[in-house]
């Protein structure tokens, strides 16, 4: 008779390359498990429901992780066991029930968590039950990716380049393991117990447009490495444009583990054999994903300290209108609204928008990039602990590699140049669906024959800008320089 072992899910909701779940299933039966940490729940986000704990999940997040259970419970044939508490206690309980003395969990990156991982394997081991923590979520360890004196890197290029480059490369992925199930156990709560669920409407709507399993993971995967127009082909360039299908949309897969990096790597390298400028770039996205958790292990405070202390003295605006509008995607700026409502309706956003959006919040709205971090951590599928506060330090400026300060996004250039025809803006700003595109981006300079043409009436279907970009640019820059001296 096999031995029992069990395997705690978290961010890692997958069968396939996953060694932590592959870890000793030839000899041992398989009993899974996903806990939720009750004290997961703290404060209250925009629908005044529970939010989790800052490292957990966020209202979006949230729903994503309930599909992705319930999908990976069809695939582990029902048996996946839901728990709510205090983790060391039910795993210690259900040890003591079953006789299970190993227990395998994916390694955890975030600074909290690991402290927490190793307590849980302290106070395991006193009751003779290994933990057993495997990476399955980083293609590099940190220990490979070092400066020669031992330090970490904290600027992107040579970390990428020299660091994880440098090292040997990614493991090949693992088959979906043969897996000898345990029955679920009885005392196993639902997953409606969870109560990840938000209530609101906006939650179904949201998730109309995802396959969110780990099956939909892998066909995001294969269209992205193998269409012949867009996708890999032509990541380098069409990357650049939102209303192109060129990037991989996997960040929310890669968030919640339901494909791994490695696989990414690997399938993607397959697809374009040899050397080619459009896999290194898609690759050195992922080098990105490596950099922001290496930047969050070196920094546990990446979420609300800027990582350049003299931003601490930044005189931010405080104006609830501002930011309201810009939640919203009322700023008059139609490309900085398209983003915002994309981020709303689709729980995703491209990445050409959150550059303009995030710099339009700090730069010319002048409010902290704090209130940006929080409100894409409620909205974002992907919401990540690391590459969305890392995102944010960079975008402000304040972050260890970071876009310097001085450099503000012009949102009606950007438009012009990476939506020249609107195909995105006008999907998401649909009152301005008429304007021609020469006025697209700036209705406000509009002649009042063309928004009659169009029509669009400023102030009423669509807003007059909430500020001047040119003014609110050497605003900031103003601001900037007060720190700049001082320091
Ligand atoms: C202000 C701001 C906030 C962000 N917040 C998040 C977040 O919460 N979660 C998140 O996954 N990404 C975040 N990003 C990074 C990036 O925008 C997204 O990863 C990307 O848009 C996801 O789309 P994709 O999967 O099609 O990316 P692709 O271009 O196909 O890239 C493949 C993968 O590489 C990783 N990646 C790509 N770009 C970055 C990057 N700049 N930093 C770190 N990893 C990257 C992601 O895992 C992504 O899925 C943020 C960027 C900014 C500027």
């Amino acid at each position: 008779m096999s031995t029992l072992s069990i395997h705690l899910f978290r961010d890692d909701l997958r069968l396939a390359d996953n060694p932590a779940l592959s870890y000793n299933t030839e000899t041992h039966q398989i009993l899974p498990i996903y806990i939720l940490e009750d004290s997961a729940f703290d404060g209250h986000n925009r629908q005044q429901q529970p939010v989790y704990q800052k490292d957990s999940y966020g209202a979006a997040g949230a729903i994503w992780l309930h599909h992705a259970l319930d999908s990976l419970d069809s695939t582990l044939e029902g048996k996946l066991n839901y728990f709510r508490g205090d983790t060391g206690k039910i795993l210690l309980d259900i040890c003591q029930r079953t006789g299970a003395r190993q227990i395998t969990l994916s390694k955890s990156h975030l600074p909290n968590q690991k402290i927490q991982d190793d307590a849980l394997a302290e106070f395991l081991s006193a009751h003779e039950i290994s933990l057993h923590q495997i990476e399955t979520s980083l293609l590099w360890s940190f220990d490979e990716v070092k400066k020669a004196d031992g330090t970490p890197y904290r600027v992107f290029t040579p970390f990428y380049r020299r660091g994880c480059l440098g090292a040997p490369p990614p493991r090949a992925p693992l088959e979906i393991p043969a897996l000898n199930l345990h029955d679920r156990l009885e005392d196993a709560c639902t997953l409606a117990a969870l109560e990840l669920m938000s209530d609101m409407p906006w939650a179904d709507t949201l998730c109309t447009q995802w396959d969110i399993s780990e099956q939909g993971a892998h066909n995001q995967l294969d269209r992205f490495v193998s269409s012949a127009h867009d996708g890999l082909s032509d990541y380098a360039e069409g990357r650049n444009f939102p209303a192109q299908k060129s990037t991989s949309r996997l960040s929310p897969y890669l968030r919640f583990g339901q494909v791994s990096a490695h696989t990414a790597w690997h399938i993607a390298g397959e697809a374009k054999a040899g050397s080619d400028k459009n896999l290194d770039i898609f690759r050195s996205e992922l080098g990105w994903r490596e950099f922001s958790y290496s930047l969050l292990r070196q920094f546990p405070a990446l979420k609300d300290t800027p990582l350049q202390a003299k931003f601490e003295r930044f005189e931010w605006e405080h104006n609830a209108e501002h930011l309201a509008a810009w939640q919203t995607g009322q700023t008059g700026y139609p490309i900085v609204d398209a983003g915002m409502r994309e981020l709303y309706q689709t729980g995703y956003m491209h990445n050409r928008l959150r550059m303009i959006v995030g710099s339009f919040l700090v730069k010319n709205l002048l409010l902290d990039w704090r209130h940006g971090e929080a409100w894409f951590w409620d909205c974002l599928f992907d919401a990540d602990p690391a590459n969305n506060r890392a995102g944010w330090q960079w975008i402000a400026g304040c972050g260890a590699d970071a876009a310097p300060y001085f450099r503000v996004f012009n949102p009606v250039t950007q438009g012009q140049k990476f939506d020249k025809h609107g195909a995105y803006t006008r999907k998401f700003v649909p009152e301005l669906k008429h304007m021609p595109d020469k006025y697209l981006f700036n209705p406000f300079d509009a002649p009042h024959d063309i928004l009659a043409s169009a029509g669009v009436r400023l102030g009423t279907d669509y807003p007059y800008p909430l500020v001047d970009v040119k003014a609110s640019r050497q605003r900031a820059l103003d601001r900037f320089k007060q720190i700049s001296n001082a320091a």
